[in-house]
C-alpha cells in the first residue's frame, strides 16, 4: 500500500507567522479556546455514551478497555474541568468508580501501564492520593511494587517493550513517582527494572554482534517503534536518567540512539522495524510520531543539534503525511501523530508547531466524516475517541500537554 492509500493530502495552510496563537498565561488564545473547548465537550459526550452502550467488563486496560476512559477522566480533572470544582470532582469519582470496579477483576495479566494491572494499580494509587485516601492509596502501591519481582526475574519470557513489557512496568512506577513523591517508589526498584532491560538489551547486541550495544525484539522482529520497539524502550530509560543503572550505561543508551538515528529515512520517518526497508507507516506506535519523542529527549540529555535536527525532520513529515486514513485516536490516529507538534512546541517553542496541533486538532473536529475506518474500540484510548478527546483537553495547555501513558 502506497503512502497517499493511508493519508489524506493535508490541504492546510502552514503557519503564516503573523498571529499569536497563545495567551500569556499559557492557555491556547481566543477565538480559538472557545471552540476548543465547545468541540472538546461535544465529542467527551458521544464518547461517554459510545462508551456506557459498548461497555466490555472484561477489558480493563489503558488501551482499549475501562482503566483508559478512567485515565482519560483523570486528565479532563486536571485539563478541562481544572477551573470548575464540581465538575473536577465529578470525574474524578466518575474515574474512581472505574478503577474500583476494575481492580476487583485484576487477573495478573501482563506487566505493563498500557495493557495489565499495572495501569489500573497505578492510576488507582494516584487518584486516591488525590482524593487524600492515603492508606488505600499506599495499598495499591504496594501491589504495584510487589510485581517487580515478575518483572525483574520471575518470567523470563516477558519482552522489554512499552505495550506487553518491562518499559511499560517501567512507566507505571515513574507514573506512581511523579504524582506521590520520589520518596514513595524505592530508587532500588526502578535501578533494577532498568538494570534488568539493560542486561537485556546488551545479551541480544552480543549474541547478534549488533552494531548497537543494545538491541531488542519482540515476536521474533527487531521493532523500532514507540509501542514494540526500541524508541520506546530507550524513551522509557531516558525518563529514568536518575537510575544508577541508566547513568552506568549512558554511553550504551546514546550509541543505541544513535544507530535508530542512522535508520532515519530521508522523509524523516522511521521503519517499523529493522526487517523492514519500506517508509510507510506514520504512528505514534511504528514511526516518526513516536521517534520523535526519543529523539527530543535525546537532545536534552545530551545536548547534541542532529537529535534536534531529527525530531524537527519527524515533524515534516507528520505535517505532510500525518493526517491518517486510520483514524483520530492515539496509537495510530490523527491525535497521536499531533503530539508530534505538541512536543515540538514545547521543546523549541515555535509556533508553527503550535498551529500544526491546531489544525490537525480541526481535522479532529469533524470526527467521522472524512471516510476513515472505524476501530475495533471505537470509544477507547488509544484507538478510538477516548484519545482523540484527551488530546483536545491537552492541547488547551500545550506547555503542559504530554502523550498519554508514554510521557511522565
Ligand atoms: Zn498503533
Amino acid at each position: 500500500m502506497s503512502r497517499s492509500e493511508r493519508n489524506f493530502e493535508n490541504t492546510f495552510q502552514d503557519y503564516d507567522g503573523r498571529t499569536s496563537l497563545q495567551s500569556p498565561d499559557g492557555k491556547i488564545a481566543e477565538p480559538f479556546l472557545s471552540r476548543l473547548k465547545d468541540e472538546t465537550y461535544k465529542l467527551l459526550k458521544q464518547c461517554e455514551e459510545g462508551f456506557q452502550y459498548t461497555r466490555d467488563d472484561r477489558d480493563y486496560s489503558v488501551y482499549t478497555g475501562s482503566g483508559g476512559m478512567a485515565f482519560l477522566y483523570m486528565h479532563l480533572s486536571e485539563t478541562l474541568f481544572k477551573d470548575n470544582e464540581d465538575q473536577r470532582q465529578k470525574y474524578l469519582k466518575n474515574s474512581l468508580r472505574i478503577l474500583e470496579h476494575d481492580q476487583h477483576g485484576l487477573r495478573g495479566r501482563r506487566m505493563t501501564f498500557v495493557c495489565g494491572d499495572p495501569g489500573i494499580l497505578s492510576s488507582l494509587a494516584v487518584l486516591y492520593s488525590k482524593l487524600g485516601q492515603e492508606d488505600k492509596s499506599t495499598k495499591c502501591l504496594s501491589k504495584l511494587l510487589s510485581l517487580s519481582d515478575n518483572v525483574c526475574g520471575g518470567d523470563p519470557s516477558l519482552p522489554d517493550e512499552v505495550l506487553y513489557g518491562r518499559a511499560g512496568y517501567l512507566f507505571s512506577l515513574l507514573f506512581a513517582q511523579k504524582h506521590l513523591g520520589e520518596e514513595k517508589i524505592p530508587h532500588d526498584i526502578i535501578n533494577q527494572v532498568c538494570q534488568v532491560i539493560l542486561d537485556s538489551g546488551e545479551r541480544l547486541s552480543r549474541r547478534e554482534r549488533s552494531n548497537s550495544p543494545l538491541m531488542f525484539m519482540w515476536h521474533e522482529k527487531h521493532y523500532v517503534g514507540a509501542a514494540h520497539g526500541i524508541v520506546g524502550i530507550m524513551f522509557m530509560l531516558l525518563q529514568a536518567l536518575s537510575a544508577q543503572s541508566v547513568q552506568s550505561h549512558l554511553g550504551s543508551v546514546e550509541s543505541c540512539v544513535e544507530f535508530l538515528l542512522s535508520k532515519q529515512f530521508p522523509s524523516g520517518n522511521f521503519p517499523s522495524s529493522l526487517e523492514s526497508g519500506t517508509d510507510k507507516l506514520i504512528h505514534w506506535c511504528h514511526g516518526a510520531p513516536g521517534a520523535v519523542h526519543l529523539m527530543i529527549k535525546a537532545y536534552q540529555v545530551f545536548g547534541k543539534e542532529k537529535y534536534l535536527d531529527a525530531a524537527l525532520k519527524c515533524g515534516e513529515v507528520v505535517w505532510s503525511h500525518g493526517l491518517l486514513k486510520k483514524g483520530y485516536g492515539i496509537c495510530h490516529g490523527v491525535a497521536g501523530n499531533a503530539y508530534t507538534f505538541l512536543s515540538l512546541f514545547k521543546q523549541t517553542g515555535d509556533q508553527k508547531y503550535l498551529h500544526r496541533a491546531i489544525k490537525f486538532a480541526e481535522w479532529c473536529f469533524d470526527y467521522g466524516q472524512h471516510g476513515c475506518r472505524t476501530p475495533d474500540h471505537p470509544y477507547s484510548l488509544f484507538e478510538g475517541m477516548a484519545g482523540t478527546v484527551y488530546f483536545l483537553a491537552d492541547l488547551l495547555e500545550p506547555k503542559s500537554s504530554k502523550f498519554p501513558a508514554f510521557e511522565i
